[in-house]
C-alpha cells in the first residue's frame, strides 16, 4: 500500500509500505479523507523526533476488527473518525479517568505509532466513534481539531458577558472563535493574515491584525492558538489582572512526551506574577460532542478547506501546510 512517511529528513510518498496488522482490540481502517494539521507540520519540520506514517486527522471505513465480535459487528463497513491518543489503561492517570494524559501513551502519526496518511491505517476500536449518517467526509474530518476547539470551553467559566481574545489567525483560532462566539461574551479573533481574518467577516465575529490591537490588559481570557512562542507574551500583555490565558497549542507538540525538540524561548514570566493570571494548557477533546457539533451546523468547516489534493501528493500536500494554506484535505 501507500503511505506518506517522515524519515527523518524529508517527506516521501512510499509506494510499496507493508499492510498493516490490527493487534487484538484494534480496527483496520480505510483511509476515506486525511486532514493535514500541526502535529503533522511539525513532524515535517523535524521538531518531533517522530519518524513513521504521518497523519493524525482522518475519515475512514472499517475493514475488519481483530478479537472483539461486538465492535466487529457494530462497526465493520461503517464510516468513523477516531481519537489519536492511544492509551495504556493501567496507570495512574487512567484509573484517575484521565486516560488523556495516559503516562504511556502512544500517539498516531506522532509517537510510537504509524500514522492515517496511507491507504490503510490501525487504531484501536476504543478509540473510533462512528460518524453520522448527515455528516459528509470533508466536514467529518474536521472531527480532531473541532473537538480541541470545543473543549476549551471548559477551561474557564462564562460569567456576564466576558471579553475573550482568541490569537491566531489559523486552523485552530478560526475554530475557536467560531466556537467561542456564540458564548454571552465578546468576542474578537486577532491574527496576521486580512484574507484568513476575513473569515470572521462571513461568520459575524469581530476581527483585527494582532499588531494593530492595543496591550491594555482588558481582557478577561486570551487563548492563545499561535503556535508560536511569542503568543504567549502577546497574551500576557493584553489579559486583565486575576484573568485567564489558555494555551492552545505548544511551540512544539506536547503530546510526544520525551522526543527532542528545540530549546523554548525565554518567557518573562513577571507578568503572571504582577497580574495573578492564571495559565491553563488545553488539548484533544470530545469527538463526539464534535460530530455532534457538525451535524447541527453550527460550526463552518468547509469554508477553511483552502486545498485538496491526493495521498500520491502527500509531500507536496505537506509542504503546502506548512506554507499557511489553512486546511489540506487529501483522498486516497
Ligand atoms: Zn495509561
Amino acid at each position: 500500500m501507500r503511505a506518506v512517511r517522515f524519515d527523518g529528513s524529508s517527506v516521501r510518498l512510499d509506494p510499496a509500505a507493508p499492510a498493516p496488522s490490527p493487534a487484538a482490540g484494534e480496527a483496520l481502517v480505510r483511509t476515506r479523507r486525511a486532514g493535514i494539521g500541526a502535529s503533522d507540520v511539525a513532524v515535517a519540520g523535524g521538531r518531533t523526533g517522530f519518524r513513521g506514517v504521518m497523519g493524525q486527522e482522518f475519515v475512514g471505513v472499517v475493514e475488519s476488527v481483530n478479537g472483539s465480535p461486538e465492535a466487529a459487528e457494530r462497526l465493520t463497513g461503517k464510516r468513523v473518525v477516531g481519537s489519536a491518543v492511544i492509551v495504556c489503561g493501567r496507570c495512574d492517570m487512567c484509573r484517575a479517568g484521565l486516560s488523556g494524559h495516559c503516562r504511556a501513551r502512544t500517539v498516531l502519526g506522532l509517537h510510537g505509532r504509524d500514522g492515517c496518511f496511507a491507504d490503510s491505517f490501525t487504531l484501536p476500536v476504543a478509540n473510533l466513534v462512528e460518524v453520522p449518517a448527515d455528516v459528509d467526509e470533508e466536514q467529518a474530518v474536521f472531527a480532531s481539531p473541532l473537538a480541541a476547539a470545543l473543549h476549551t470551553r471548559q477551561m474557564f467559566r462564562v460569567e456576564g458577558k466576558p471579553y475573550i481574545t482568541v490569537l491566531g489567525d489559523g486552523r485552530m483560532g478560526l475554530l475557536v472563535a467560531q466556537v467561542m462566539a456564540p458564548l454571552n461574551a465578546r468576542v474578537r479573533l486577532l491574527g496576521r493574515h486580512a484574507e484568513k481574518l476575513g473569515l470572521c467577516d462571513k461568520w459575524g465575529i469581530r476581527h483585527r491584525l494582532v499588531d494593530e490591537a492595543g496591550r491594555r490588559q482588558d481582557q478577561d481570557v486570551v487563548i492563545d492558538c499561535t503556535g508560536r512562542p511569542e503568543g504567549l507574551a502577546t497574551a500576557l500583555a493584553m489579559v486583565r489582572p486575576r484573568g485567564k490565558v489558555v494555551l492552545m497549542s505548544a511551540p512544539a507538540p506536547a503530546a510526544n512526551p520525551g522526543a527532542p525538540v528545540a530549546a523554548p524561548a525565554p518567557i518573562d514570566r513577571s507578568p503572571v506574577v504582577a497580574g495573578e493570571i492564571e495559565l491553563v494548557g488545553s488539548r484533544c477533546g470530545n469527538l463526539a460532542e464534535a460530530l455532534e457539533a457538525l451535524r447541527r451546523g453550527s460550526v463552518d468547516v468547509l469554508s477553511l478547506i483552502t486545498r485538496r489534493t491526493r495521498l500520491a501528493d502527500g509531500p507536496a500536500a505537506v509542504a503546502s501546510a506548512a506554507r499557511g494554506q489553512l486546511k489540506v484535505l487529501m483522498e486516497p
